[in-house]
Parts: structure tokens; C-alpha cells; sequence
């Protein structure tokens, strides 16, 4: 006989204890606030005692659909009742329509499905090293190995994204990472065209630079990139984990450089699935044809469920038109930005497309993310000096407004605090573009 069912009725950790569990039990690898966030809705999360946040954040560029999205809802729930999970070995009726949308806003031809963005890139790299290694010409594996990636770069944290993502912090721990990687200068076009030859197998490039501080690649830059690597029988490979889906303006950030102007592979992850942990790797036949069954695998990537909902952000994209909301967004928030840069001289730039934008400081940035979360804004910063925000595709206008309020009182708190120390890193030879009006 079946037991009864008993309610296990156990309070909340309070935020206290929750941090103190974190410190006994968690690998010590984040430094975190004191805030606990409990749920969210739309472009606002509520932390544990109720107080409520803009976030323009988004889970660094995931929430795409805010936090709690009806569609996405309605879908996970209806997909978590029917299969989960039914492994890669069998069909599943979700990832060809996935793919095929996919093929379909990158204008190429393939996709694997992968669980996070570094995944991603190292089944990337696998993918440009099988076709070079695949080619009688290149004498099997040894000749074609090099692999260019740009100075400034962000990956990921397995070992083959790690090796072509530049700060040495990330990398030197963990030496020796994967040979034949050489980092270019990011829109040198000349160090790219001394270091491209035909030992080299693929280039990575971040369309823009996220983690890196918001730097967008040239089109000079690209061009010739899409030029050598044709020329040299390489991959072009885009990292769009960061700045694609949408987050540009349009599907992917390369696409302003044309259509002839296509990558061969791109990775992307974080929004595909509104939350879920999904990436993909998509790629041009030409390239997509050098993987064969057992070459390359994953448990759990692609699985029903997280393809069903990835299905539905795709499509909320293109039904409420959000890539024009996208743009329309920027707009306002850039001119509000620089209005404030013209006040706030520690402000040194504004810089990046549709909803991935950096604010570049004269000053340290960690005491503005930490007194913007005091006055209920959730925003990152990178390389010390360079706030990040990645806010939901799904803000308004007024979402905008207070958002620039709420900074702006955040400036100004700043400013009282005390004279505006300039950091190291602000001061050091990263490539900075400094605002034309100063
Ligand atoms: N590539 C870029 C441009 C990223 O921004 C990130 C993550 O921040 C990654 C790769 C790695 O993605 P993940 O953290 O999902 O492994």
C-alpha cells in the first residue's frame, strides 16, 4: 500500500542562512551580493523580503523575455508533463523546426545543439579542426591546426574556449591550456593579415565584444576576415553568445556587414531557450559536413522541452516585433546615456548596439553596480571600469526612463561619496574609444 503523502513543511532559509550554507558548501568561484532574489516578472526580479528591481542585467543577457514570460511559462509547463528528456540517440519532435529557424535567421545551414555557450565554442573549434584534418591536402592532422583569436576575447571556461579567451587571469591558472592559439589585435587588420596563413584552420571573432568591455568589431576588420579565411581555407567563426539573437538590433550582429559577409560557424546560447541552458553551434554545409555520426555528442543538448521553448522565444521575437523594440530602445537609452556624459565627466564613452551597451569610466565601477543595486537597479560591470546592460528585449519606453532616473541618482550619490579615484585599469593601454565630445 501506498504511504500517505506527507508535507514536508520546512520555512525558507533566511538570506542569512543561504549565504552562510553558500560559504560552507559552495565551490568559492563568485563574489555575490547580500541580495537574494526570489522571483521575477517581466524586466523586474524581487529579492527575499519583497523590494523590487529593474533589472538590466538579465541574467547577463539571458532573460531575454524578462523574468516569468506567459508563452514560455505555458510551454515548459505543458512540455515538463509530456518528455523532458529523451536522450539524442532518438528522435525528438522540436529540433528540426528549432534548427530550421535558426538556419533560417543566420543564413546557414546546420545546427548542434549544445548546453551552454562554452560547449558551443569548443564544439566549434572541433568542428573547423575535423574539416581541416578531413582534407588529404593538409597531410592528415599536423599541418592545419592554428586556430586566431582576437586580444580582448571572452569564450568561455572549458579548456577550448578558455584557450582562445585572452585575459591572461582566466587562462594562466589553468596552463597549459590548448597549443596553436595566437591572439590577434582586435581591428588590426594588418597583424591579422601577418598572422593568417594556411596552417591556420579557423578564426574566432565576437561580433562585439562583450565581456571585453562592449567593442564592436570593424568592417574593415571583417571584411578581411571573411576574405583570408576564404582565401586560406579556414572558419570564419562568430561568437554570437553574447550580442546575438537579437540583442544587436537584428537576428545577428554580423549581419550589418552584409550577406556575402556570413560567417561559416556560429555559436550562440544564453536567450535561445528565455533561461534554460541551451546553445547551438551553426554552420554552412561546407563545414557542418565534417562531422559524422559519432563524432560529436552531448546528453543533454537539444532535449524537448528546452527546444520547445527556445522555439517559442524565437517566435515571440519575430510576432511582437521585437528586434524594432530592440532598436527603438537603444535609441533612447543611448541619447539618455550621453545627455548624462555630458554631465558626469568620469563618464569617458557610450558605446554598442541595440541592447548591448557599455558605459566606459573614468573611475572604478564596482561601488556604481553595488549603490544602483541600493537603489533597486541590477547592472554588471566589466574590466573594472566599463558597466554593462543587457536589459530584457522586452522594455519600454518608461522602462528606459526609470531606468536613467535611477542611474542618474546613482551618479549623483557617487559624486557625494567622495572624489572619483581613477583605477588601474582605466588608465592602462585597453583599446579605448574616447567620447568625441570631450
Ligand atoms: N562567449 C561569449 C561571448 C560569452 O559572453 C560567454 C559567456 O559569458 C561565453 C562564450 C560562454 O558561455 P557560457 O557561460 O554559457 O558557457
Amino acid at each position: 500500500m501506498l504511504k500517505k503523502r506527507t508535507t514536508t513543511n520546512k520555512k525558507p532559509l533566511s538570506p542569512a542562512q543561504i549565504r552562510a550554507a553558500e560559504a560552507r558548501y559552495l565551490m568559492n568561484t563568485y563574489r555575490r551580493p547580500t541580495v537574494v532574489f526570489t522571483r521575477g516578472r517581466g524586466c523586474r526580479l524581487y529579492d527575499s523580503g519583497g523590494r523590487e528591481y529593474l533589472d538590466f542585467l538579465g541574467g547577463i543577457a539571458v532573460n531575454a523575455l524578462g523574468h516569468a514570460h506567459p508563452r514560455l511559462v505555458r510551454v515548459i509547463r505543458r512540455e515538463a508533463g509530456r518528455a523532458i528528456h529523451v536522450s539524442n540517440l532518438f528522435h525528438n519532435p522540436y529540433q528540426a523546426p528549432l534548427a530550421r529557424k535558426l538556419a533560417e535567421w543566420s543564413g546557414l545551414d546546420r545546427v548542434f545543439f549544445t548546453n551552454s555557450g562554452t560547449e558551443a565554442m569548443d564544439g566549434a573549434l572541433k568542428l573547423a579542426r575535423a574539416y581541416a584534418n578531413a582534407k588529404p591536402q593538409n597531410g592528415g592532422n599536423a599541418k592545419k591546426t592554428r586556430i586566431l583569436a582576437l586580444e580582448n576575447s571572452f569564450h568561455g571556461r572549458t579548456i577550448g574556449a578558455l584557450s582562445i579567451t585572452y585575459p591572461l587571469k582566466y587562462r594562466e591558472p589553468f596552463a597549459p591550456l590548448m597549443p596553436g592559439v595566437e591572439f590577434v589585435r582586435l581591428n588590426d587588420v594588418a597583424d591579422l593579415e601577418a598572422k593568417f596563413d594556411d596552417t591556420v584552420c579557423a578564426l574566432v571573432v565576437e561580433t562585439i565584444q562583450g565581456e571585453g568591455g562592449i567593442f564592436p568589431v570593424s568592417e574593415a576588420f571583417w571584411q578581411h576576415a571573411r576574405a583570408l579565411a576564404t582565401q586560406h581555407d579556414a572558419a570564419l567563426i562568430a561568437d554570437e553568445i553574447q550580442c546575438g539573437l537579437g540583442r544587436a538590433g537584428r537576428y545577428f550582429a554580423y549581419q550589418k556587414f552584409g550577406a556575402k559577409a556570413k560567417p561559416d560557424i556560429v555559436t550562440v546560447a544564453k536567450p535561445l531557450a528565455g533561461g534554460l541552458p541551451l546553445g547551438a553551434i551553426i554552420a554552412n554545409e561546407q563545414f557542418a559536413s565534417a562531422f559524422v555520426p559519432g563524432m560529436h555528442g552531448t546528453t543533454f543538448g537539444g532535449g524537448p522541452l528546452i527546444c520547445a521553448t527556445a522555439m517559442e522565444f524565437l517566435t515571440v521575437v519575430d510576432e511582437a516585433n521585437l528586434l524594432a523594440n530592440i532598436r527603438e530602445r537603444s535609441a533612447e537609452l543611448r541619447s539618455g546615456l550621453e545627455k548624462l556624459s555630458k554631465r558626469f565627466d568620469f563618464i569617458r564613452d557610450v558605446r554598442g548596439e541595440g541592447l548591448i551597451l557599455g558605459v566606459d569610466l573614468a573611475i572604478e565601477g564596482a561601488p556604481i553596480v553595488s549603490q544602483a543595486l541600493r537603489n533597486g537597479l541590477v547592472m554588471n560591470c566589466t574590466h573594472e571600469h566599463i558597466l554593462r546592460l543587457l536589459p530584457p528585449f522586452i522594455i519600454r519606453g518608461k522602462d528606459v526612463a526609470e531606468f536613467l532616473a535611477k542611474f542618474e541618482k546613482t551618479l549623483k550619490q557617487r559624486l557625494k561619496v567622495g572624489a572619483a579615484t581613477r583605477t588601474k585599469a582605466a588608465t592602462s593601454a585597453q583599446p579605448m574609444v574616447l567620447a568625441a565630445s570631450r
